[in-house]
């Protein structure tokens, strides 16, 4: 039987987008940093508004730990800031761990999320201490526990992606139908599969997501438990939303979705969550820059000095950003592209921008901490965009 949705039941969420104010960097910040000169496109990043995401995201789910996805942006400051919090933190990969290594992080605390990996990228993260391991399939589990026969190993399983700008959905993740012979294959090797973890899609703006994964969790504890396993963790992975161009239901609204879903869960069973984007994302500007305008027959383009390989490919692939410039023409529509020579590299199409936009102005896109200058390449010879503090 499936409860019907504390969404529906409490009127106050009839409409349950953009409940909460959501911050972004005080833009006083920007002028103060161009005034110190501009060589390169950089993102400008304020701590304390981590700080306060941070804080905000534990109020909103107290019994949920957050484990900071560190992909999101791997800049060592950001890293610091949230180690002092008392996050931990989720990685992917030897360069990510080792980034954690170097800032001291308590590596018996990591969760190593990406759910394939090389049987070498196992055994050195094993030899530093990680003992939690994701897996979404019986190679996988085979793997993992031939290298490190003691770790604690978590089954991510698919769930829906609806409604979430970034679907993460497809590449991994175990079908329901699959469950069970995983299940079987665990017990069989004597694995310690100890818990579920799931991604509902990153920019999630579906609370949904979460019910529904969760509620697939638990189905899935209860056949851990009728073959003899003991589940002790829920990880309800990342995925929660910032407020860029569309609005968002905010994290105190999938906070109540999260708390109700699991307010039936057993005491042994912890619950974290892998958070990127929701942590990282709104306490940044990222500022670029014109280099050329033109017209194509009826289409405006505008070129600026980062594109798709600097920092700004989610904005290729459907994600919205706000832009903000100095000028103050009528709005009418550009494409807008970047630097390199290659042609994938444009960012958006028909994007209302000020008819006045010149060379030289500056482009500022709010909200950017997150998946920006972690994507970046120096392709074509264009250098990485900086980072800078407040
Ligand atoms: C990318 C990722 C995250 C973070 O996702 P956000 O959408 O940035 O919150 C968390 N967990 C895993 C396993 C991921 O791959």
């Amino acid at each position: 039987m499936t409860k019907p949705s504390a969404l529906n039941q409490r009127p106050e969420f009839e409409n349950y987008f953009d409940t909460h104010p959501e911050p972004r960097l005080d833009f006083a910040h920007v002028r103060r940093a161009l005034q110190d000169g501009y060589d390169r496109p950089f993102l400008l990043i304020d701590p304390q508004i981590i700080r306060n995401k941070y804080r905000r995201f534990l109020a909103a789910m107290p019994r949920v730990r957050t484990h900071y996805a560190v992909k999101a942006n791997p800049d060592p400051r950001v890293v610091r800031v949230l180690a002092a919090e008392g996050a931990g933190f989720e990685v992917a990969s030897p360069a990510e761990l080792d980034l954690l290594i170097s800032l001291g992080i308590d590596i018996s605390e990591v969760h190593y999320s990406n759910p394939v990996r090389a049987r070498q990228h196992i055994e050195y993260a094993a030899s530093k201490g990680v003992v939690w391991f994701a897996f979404d399939s019986v190679e996988e589990l085979r793997k993992v526990h031939a290298v490190a026969p003691h770790a604690k190993v978590y089954l991510r399983i698919d769930t829906p992606n609806i409604g979430s700008d970034w679907p993460l959905s497809g590449k991994f993740g175990t079908k329901m139908r699959e469950v069970d012979e995983i299940i079987d294959v665990a017990a069989e090797l004597g694995a310690d599969l100890c818990g579920v973890t799931f991604h509902v899609g990153s920019q999630c703006r579906n609370a949904e997501n979460w019910r529904v994964a969760i509620d697939s969790s638990k189905r899935i504890f209860g056949k851990m438990r009728a073959k003899g396993l003991e589940p002790t963790l829920l990880n309800i992975g990342g995925g929660f939303p910032v407020r860029l161009a569309k609005p968002i239901p905010s994290v105190e609204v999938i906070g109540d979705v999260v708390n109700e879903a699991i307010a039936d869960l057993e005491d042994e069973i912890s619950v974290m969550a892998e958070p990127g984007r929701y942590l990282v994302s709104d306490a940044a500007y990222f500022v670029c820059r014109v280099i050329g305008t033109t017209r194509r027959g009826d289409e405006r383009w505008v070129y600026l000095d980062t594109g798709m390989f600097g920092g700004l490919l989610e904005s290729t692939q459907g994600l919205q950003y706000q832009i903000e410039t100095d000028r103050g023409g009528q709005l009418v529509p550009w494409h807008v592209a970047g630097p390199t020579c290659d042609s994938v590299d444009v960012l958006l199409k028909d994007e209302m921008l000020p008819e006045d936009l010149q060379d030289d102005d500056f482009i500022y896109f709010p909200n950017a901490g997150a998946y920006t200058t972690a994507y970046a390449s120096n392709f074509n010879g264009f250098p990485l965009p900086d980072i800078r503090f407040v």
